[in-house]
This record gives C-alpha cells, structure tokens and sequence, in this order.
C-alpha cells in the first residue's frame, strides 16, 4: 500500500492502515515537521478520530467551543460534551509521524511520486510494488489527475493567511471575527500563543489590511510578539463526485476540500482515514466512498450557510442576535457541523424561534454578551487520551 502526500490526511490513512494489518509507506516530497497555512484548529470528531489512531498530541491546548463576534457583540456556543483542540501544524504534523513510526509505517521524505499510466507509484526511476493507491496529496492532487477522476467543482476562491502571537489565550473558544470582505479566526494554539487565520474573499487582499479590519481584535493583540513567519495561501473549496477509481481512494483535500470557514478539514480527513482503512480491510471501497459522502454533508451545509450568512452584514446581525436569544441552537448546531449528533437532535421550538428570527429579525437591539467563564479561563496545555 502507497500513501501519496504525508501531510496530515495521508499520515492518518497510513496509521489508520497499518492498524488494520497493512504494510504502508507514505511518500511525501517536504520534510518533517510539514508546515501550511491553516486556523490549527481540530474540530472534536477529530479529536475522538485522532484518539482512535493513537495519536498522541502533548502540548495541544483543548478549546470548549465557538465564538462569533462582530463590532463588540458576541455568542458563544459549547460543544456537547466534547472539546477541540489547538495545537500548531507542526505539532500536530510532528504527533502524526511519531505515531507513524511507532507503528512501523516506512516514511520516505524528500520525494516527489508519480502515478504511471498504469496505475503504479514511480519514485524518480523506481515503481513502487502496490496492491492500492491512497492519494493524499491536497488540493492540487497529481494522483487525482493522473487517475483519471472527475476534475472537482471549484467553488469561489478565497486567500487565506495565518500568523502566529506570542500571547496568552484569553478565552478557551475559538473565535470567529466577522467583517463583510472575510472573517478572522483566533484559536488558542499554547498556553503563551495563539494563532490568527484571516480569511479574504478578494485574492487581491493583503494580510496587513486584513487585520485592521478587526480593531476589537487589534486591541487584544496590541503589544503582543508577533512568533514565527506568515503564511499565505490561495484556497477554494471544491466537491468530488467520486472519491474511489480502480485501485486509488482519495483523501483528505485531495477528496474535495472543505472552505476554511468550517474549521473541518483536519477532522474530515482523520475521519475519512478510519473509514478507508475500514473499507480496504472488508475489501469493500465503496462503503469509503459513502462514508467520504455522509461526513461532508453536514460540513458543507455549514459552510453554504456560514458564507451566505457572512457575506450579509444585515444577516450576520441578525443571526448574533437570533443566536444571543437561542444559544442552545449554536451548541446542537455545532454537535451536528462535526458529526457528533443528528439533525433530529436539535431541539424544534428554539430552531424556529432562531429561523424565524433570523429570517424576519427582530425590533429589539442585539445584546453585548460575554462570557464570564472566558475572563476567569487559565489556560492549560493538555493531551487527548489513547484509547
Ligand atoms: C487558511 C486556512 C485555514 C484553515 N484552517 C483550518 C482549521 O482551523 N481546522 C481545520 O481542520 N482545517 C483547516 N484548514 C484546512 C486544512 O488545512 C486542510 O484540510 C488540511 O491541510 C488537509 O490536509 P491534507 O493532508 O489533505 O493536505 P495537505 O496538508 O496539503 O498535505 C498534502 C501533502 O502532500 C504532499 N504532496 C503533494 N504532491 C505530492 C507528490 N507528488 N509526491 C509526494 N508528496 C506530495 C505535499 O507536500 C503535502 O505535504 C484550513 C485551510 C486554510 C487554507
């Protein structure tokens, strides 16, 4: 079994693999610790996926949910019972491999693989000797290509950056900070440092204007160190309408990647790595590809909204103020955005009350609420538990 791509979608498929009996090697063309762009938020579906592979993430810091904010008002919603964790890529990239190698996975860094025509993994002039193929390659995925998938649909493209600041957390939530040109996401990454991931609808955006859109969150950082470099990418969301060809499976990004909005990516793609390893162990990849289907549903719903929702200030105003009068909606909907509970879940009277207020608005003036539990939050850098 070849894993094309060693990112964090490809180091799970291979661990998830080799659980099940496989003999795995990961081909990746960068070296460890991989770095990218992203919010270094893992969703709690994640979480519980990652805990499944027996990772391992020491130092990750746990977050207990969402905070949307915009021009001083906010709401919070809790996930059900569960928390997410912060953690740099690198960190989580690192736990990835040195869960790998526990398992005798074979790493091969620094190499750029091919798939011929005949469907066989190539390292410069060496074919790899595959029974099947898992392409984790992102966004951009060779192994898509030269498959012979379906191109995906592309949705808008967008540019995304993240820096990181040397500061204390104030808040155990990531928080999303809307504006009409993008939102900014702040997720608690150390107990001296978090990461902010801006994200514009203009390609053309530069980082440094992003950030003075958000003053409440300039105050915040006002005076804080600005650690390690800028990371800057072009990114679209894009769909799949199939995920399995022959004796290739895709996954992660390179299986249709999710808008940055939903936070899901690294989750999505731990989830997906159980799946397949499942589907490949039963010799059965098209319950993979059904699983891949059933994951992304709610995720993509989530993003349809969260875009549409965030591109209307009149919107936008009104979902803080119909989610201030109906909390528990956000906590059901964020339950149901990771996988955690059904749709039938959430509860009928609040999600009219929110629809309606949301859809018709309301004469009364949105309410400045915060979190008492957010100003008495220590942070504290914990690890999920091995199963
Ligand atoms: C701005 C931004 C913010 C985000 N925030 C979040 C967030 O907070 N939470 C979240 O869950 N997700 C987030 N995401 C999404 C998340 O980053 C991706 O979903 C995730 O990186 C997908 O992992 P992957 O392994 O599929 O792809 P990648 O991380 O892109 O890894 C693919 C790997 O394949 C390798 N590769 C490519 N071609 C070859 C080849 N031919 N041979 C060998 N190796 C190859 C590459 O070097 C790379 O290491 C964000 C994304 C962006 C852009």
């Amino acid at each position: 079994m070849v894993v094309v791509g060693g990112g964090p979608a490809g180091l799970a498929a291979a661990i998830a693999l080799r659980q099940r009996g496989f003999r795995v090697m990961v081909v990746e063309r960068g070296f460890p610790p991989i770095d990218k762009p992203c919010g270094e938020g893992v969703m709690p579906d994640g979480v519980a996926a990652l805990s499944q592979l027996g990772v391992v993430c020491n130092g990750a810091l746990p977050f207990r949910g969402i905070r949307f904010t915009e021009s001083g008002d906010s709401v919070d919603g809790m996930f059900p019972r569960c928390y997410g964790l912060g953690m740099r890529r690198t960190l989580l990239h690192k736990s990835l491999v040195d869960r790998a190698l526990e398992t005798g996975i074979v790493l091969r860094w620094g190499e750029s693989a091919r798939l011929s025509g005949d469907f066989a993994v190539e390292i410069r002039c060496e074919r790899l000797p595959c029974r099947w193929i898992v392409g984790a390659d992102g966004r951009e995925s060779l192994v898509r290509r030269r498959a012979g998938f379906s191109p995906p649909a592309k949705m808008p493209v967008r540019i995304g950056f993240r820096q990181h600041f040397r500061a204390a957390p104030w808040t155990d939530l990531v928080e999303v900070h809307w504006h009409d040109r993008g939102h900014a996401v702040v997720t608690p990454v150390a107990p001296d440092e978090i990461c902010v991931s801006l994200l514009a609808n203009d390609v053309r955006t530069r980082m440094a204007e992003l950030l003075e859109l958000y003053p409440d969150l300039m105050r915040r950082l006002a005076g804080a160190q600005i650690s390690g470099t800028a990371r800057g990418a072009v990114c679209s969301a894009s769909k799949m309408s199939s995920v399995v060809r022959h004796r290739v499976a895709l996954i992660g990004d390179a299986a249709g990647a999710m808008d940055a909005i939903t936070g899901e990516g690294l989750a999505l793609s731990f989830r997906q790595a159980c799946a397949l390893a499942d589907a490949m162990a039963d010799g059965r990849l098209e319950n993979y590809e059904k699983a891949h289907r059933r994951f992304r549903r709610p995720s993509a719903l989530m993003s349809r909204l969260m875009l549409t929702i965030g591109s209307h200030r009149r919107l936008r105003r009104r979902m803080l103020d119909a989610l201030t009068t109906y909390p528990t909606v956000l906590s059901f909907a964020l339950g149901v955005h990771s996988g955690l509970l059904p749709i039938t879940a959430v509860p009928v009277g609040p999600a009219a009350g929110f629809l309606s207020r949301l859809l018709i608005g309301s004469s009364s003036k949105t309410q400045r609420r915060t979190s008492q539990m957010a100003l008495d939050y220590t942070p504290k850098a914990i690890a999920p538990m091995r199963e």
